[in-house]
This record gives structure tokens, C-alpha cells and sequence, in this order.
């Protein structure tokens, strides 16, 4: 199997990149922060402190997450309820990056990406792929950009979706998160010994793609 994984800070451009790489190689897209995303929601609706891992383990035991693919766009589940729209909201990062240093949630949602990588050929994005869930994958890429930069087109990336953004309390909040999970015990953000490191701060998305394909090309060649 091809398993491409592309980690790294918030902002960076990761899945922008990762869906179009995904498209041009005819592989699929695994979009693992939207399985945290998701896993937030449900502890957000059922008033679960996402930081006290005792309740969140209980949450686990009853999660029911699910990725289904329809006309090539990944939809996320909770519940037999499609919540793609819900997870994008502003207030539910912070939640994420909270409940995501759960060592049982991140097993639970784990064993998905690990399942869905020995099916199929795919690009995951997220911030531990390289470095725990997938140690073998085919390539890894750490994605990072400027952080001014990195929030600039988060606050877009809001925008474009009609939710209010202001620049510096995203720049904030993306710092802040960052520092969250690059600190946590358990399968923290980090690049992982053989990644590839890509700034794409004076980058367009074409040219990531462009350059991650080539190195993919590459690597296959020595493999
Ligand atoms: O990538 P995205 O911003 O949607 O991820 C939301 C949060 O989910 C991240 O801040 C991180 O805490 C968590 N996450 C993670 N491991 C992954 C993907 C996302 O811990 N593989």
C-alpha cells in the first residue's frame, strides 16, 4: 500500500495539500484531525469535561465515528449523523486539541486510520502520523509554515465559511493549540525522524503538491 503522511502545526496548509495530492494520485483522503474534531462535538453535546480523561475514556467506550466518502469528499459521522459542517466551527479546535492528549481516545480513533491505511492506498493528515501512527508509511511530510502566516489563511479559511475571525486572537489560538499538542505525554505533534520537512510559507498549494509528488516519484523508485 501507498500511505503518504503529512503532519505538522495547524494552518500549514495540511489538508488543502493532502486532498489535491490524494485527487492527482487517485488515492483516497484521510482527514484524521476531523475524527478528533468529531470526538469533541460529542463530548461538547453530551457536556463531558474534554479534559478530564476518566470522563472522556467513559465517552470513548460509546463513540461511534465513522468516515464515509461520497462523490470523492470525505464525510465524517458521529452517531449516523453527518457532522462535517459542525466540527469546522471555531470553538470546537481548542476542544479537539483538549481531548486529543486522551491516550484512549487517540488508541480508539487510531486503530480507524491504521485500518484504513492497510486498505487502501491514501494521504492522512494530521499530527502524529509519521511519528506513531504509521511508522512505515511510504513518505512523511512535515508541513510547517510562518505562524503570521499560518493564521492569515486560517482567518481566511473562516472567513470563507461566513464564521468572524479576527487575525490575532486566531494567531492566539493556533499558538496556543500548537503548544498544546506539541507538549502532550502521549503521541505529541512532532516530525518524525524520517520526514521531510516543507515550509510552505512562500509556497502555493500547487507547488507543495508539485514538490511532495516528485518526492513520492522518488521514493518509489528506491523502494
Ligand atoms: O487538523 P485539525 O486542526 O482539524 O485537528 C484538530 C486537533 O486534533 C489538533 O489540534 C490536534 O490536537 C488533534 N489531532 C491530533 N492528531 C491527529 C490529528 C489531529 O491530535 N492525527
Amino acid at each position: 500500500m501507498i500511505n503518504i503522511a503529512i503532519d505538522g502545526p495547524g494552518g500549514a496548509g495540511k489538508s488543502t495539500v493532502a486532498r489535491a495530492l490524494a485527487e492527482k494520485l487517485g488515492i483516497m483522503y484521510l482527514d484524521t484531525g476531523a475524527m478528533y474534531r468529531a470526538a469533541a462535538l460529542k463530548a461538547f453535546d453530551c457536556k463531558t469535561d474534554v479534559k478530564d480523561a476518566s470522563a472522556v475514556e467513559k465517552l470513548t467506550e460509546n463513540l461511534d465515528i465513522e468516515v464515509r466518502y461520497a462523490n470523492g469528499e470525505q464525510k465524517i459521522f458521529l452517531d449516523g449523523k453527518d457532522v462535517s459542517k459542525r466540527i469546522r466551527e471555531h470553538f470546537v479546535s481548542a476542544l479537539a486539541s483538549d481531548i486529543s492528549a486522551v491516550p484512549a481516545l487517540r488508541l480508539r480513533l487510531v486503530d480507524l486510520q491504521r485500518t484504513a491505511a492497510e486498505k487502501f492506498d491514501c494521504v492522512l493528515d494530521g499530527r502524529d502520523i509519521g511519528s506513531f501512527v504509521l511508522p512505515d508509511a511510504t513518505l512523511k511530510i512535515y508541513l510547517t509554515a510562518d505562524v503570521r502566516v499560518r493564521a492569515r489563511r486560517r482567518t481566511a479559511e473562516l472567513e470563507s465559511r461566513g464564521q468572524k475571525a479576527a487575525f490575532e486572537s486566531v494567531l492566539e489560538d493556533l499558538e496556543a493549540r500548537d503548544r498544546n499538542d506539541m507538549t502532550r505525554a502521549f503521541a505529541p505533534l512532532k516530525k518524525a525522524e524520517d520526514a521531510v520537512i516543507v515550509d510552505s510559507t512562500d509556497m502555493t498549494v500547487d507547488e507543495v503538491v508539485d514538490k511532495i509528488e516528485k518526492m513520492l516519484k522518488q521514493r518509489l523508485t528506491e523502494i
